[in-house]
């Protein structure tokens, strides 16, 4: 481990002096840091400022959970994945996202751990998460302060791989983000905030951030998240798959998937032509074919490829499965 870098911390008593102090050139969030700084450590970024959230946590704007009068809720970006993972009103209404939570790391991570961090994590890669002195070995990489790839030789672009489990979650339940930044609020769906781009992960504008998760009511759906990775206790997901499905007697009424571990960012498979169709054989090989067509799982971890991508297809099938015998 290196030491961690010279910075500067700023710690906003409130949202305006945090949106305020982003706008610093190389500053950088830091919420609850069990991303970030193991990540400092080991010499992956120099932010010039870490606007320090902390003294933020228990302001009702970014902290905690408020039903809205429409049956949704609203869920601040500070609220710590433990608190998720607990919350009786989520797991009533929302259990996909409390289980997702409660699968991230371990219970220490998950204390201090936050949603709005949980979203905005790094990507990660074999040839990325190593010291400085690992790297520089191998002359860096795409990513950060080299200039090649070692996964896709002549790839012009880096393919490390989102592993966070929330994401998927938030994705099948339709749910959306609002954004806060120098041009006032604005709202996105999951799927808008990331692209497909290791090293430029997140379609944030410079000085934004992210305020809140916006639910809409659960309505006639049903959602279950699964994850496989190395170590059950505390370990990034090798392959999660989030579902979401609605039955409507023998018939699937809607069908929604959305993966994570496979790609640079949380996707969406597209599932729209299911609504209508019996859960079959036949449906059950359509939907692992559309999961195979979506993903792309390349070796960045230490788990082999084909172990990931056999996974992805057996959870996709399992989810769903699980979700319709259970309707
Ligand atoms: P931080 O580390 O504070 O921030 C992470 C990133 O998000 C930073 O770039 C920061 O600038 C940015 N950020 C933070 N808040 C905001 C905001 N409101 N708006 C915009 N950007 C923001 N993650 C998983 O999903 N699943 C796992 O199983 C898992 N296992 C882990 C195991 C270990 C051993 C470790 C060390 C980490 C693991 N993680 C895992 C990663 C991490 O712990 C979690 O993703 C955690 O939720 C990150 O949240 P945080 O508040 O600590 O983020
Ligand atoms: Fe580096 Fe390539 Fe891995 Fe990206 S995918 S972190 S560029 S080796």
């Amino acid at each position: 481990m290196n030491r961690l870098p010279d910075f500067h911390v700023h710690r906003p008593q409130g949202l305006p002096q945090a949106l305020s102090a982003l706008t610093a050139e190389g500053a950088q969030l830091l919420a609850g840091g069990t991303d970030l700084l193991p990540n400092l450590r080991r010499g992956l970024g120099r932010p010039s400022v870490l606007v320090d959230l902390g003294a933020l946590s228990g302001q009702g704007e970014l902290d905690g959970l408020t039903a809205g009068a429409d049956g949704g809720l609203r869920i601040g970006a500070l609220t710590t994945l433990q608190t998720l993972a607990g919350d009786a009103a989520l797991r009533a209404g929302w259990p996909v996202l409390a289980s997702a939570a409660a699968l991230v790391a371990g219970p220490t991570h998950r204390a201090s751990a936050t949603l709005g961090g949980n979203l905005c994590q790094d990507t990660r890669c074999v040839f990325y998460n190593q010291s400085d002195w690992w790297r520089s070995g191998n002359g860096f990489c795409l990513k950060y302060q080299g200039d090649r790839c070692h996964v896709v030789v002549k790839s012009d672009r880096c393919y490390a791989t989102y592993h966070g489990d929330v994401a998927p979650a938030l994705m099948v339940l339709d749910a959306e983000l609002e954004v806060r930044g120098p041009d006032g609020p604005r709202r996105l769906t999951v799927a808008a905030l990331f692209q497909e781009d290791g090293a430029q992960r997140l379609t944030l504008a410079p000085g934004e951030m992210l305020a809140a998760v916006h639910l809409p009511p659960p309505g006639r759906w049903r959602a279950q998240y699964l994850k496989a990775r190395i170590r059950e206790a505390m370990d990034f997901p090798l392959a999660g798959v989030a579902a979401a499905l609605w039955r409507d007697g023998e018939r699937i009424g809607g069908l929604r998937l959305a993966i994570t571990g496979s790609n640079s960012a949380p996707l969406r498979v597209p599932t729209d032509d299911f609504a209508g169709a019996a859960w079959d054989g036949a449906a059950a090989a359509r939907l692992v074919e559309a999961v195979r067509k979506t993903s792309n799982v390349l070796a960045t971890t230490v788990a082999p490829v084909r172990y990931r991508r056999r996974m992805l297809l057996a959870l996709a099938r399992r989810v769903v499965d699980d979700l319709w015998t259970a309707a």
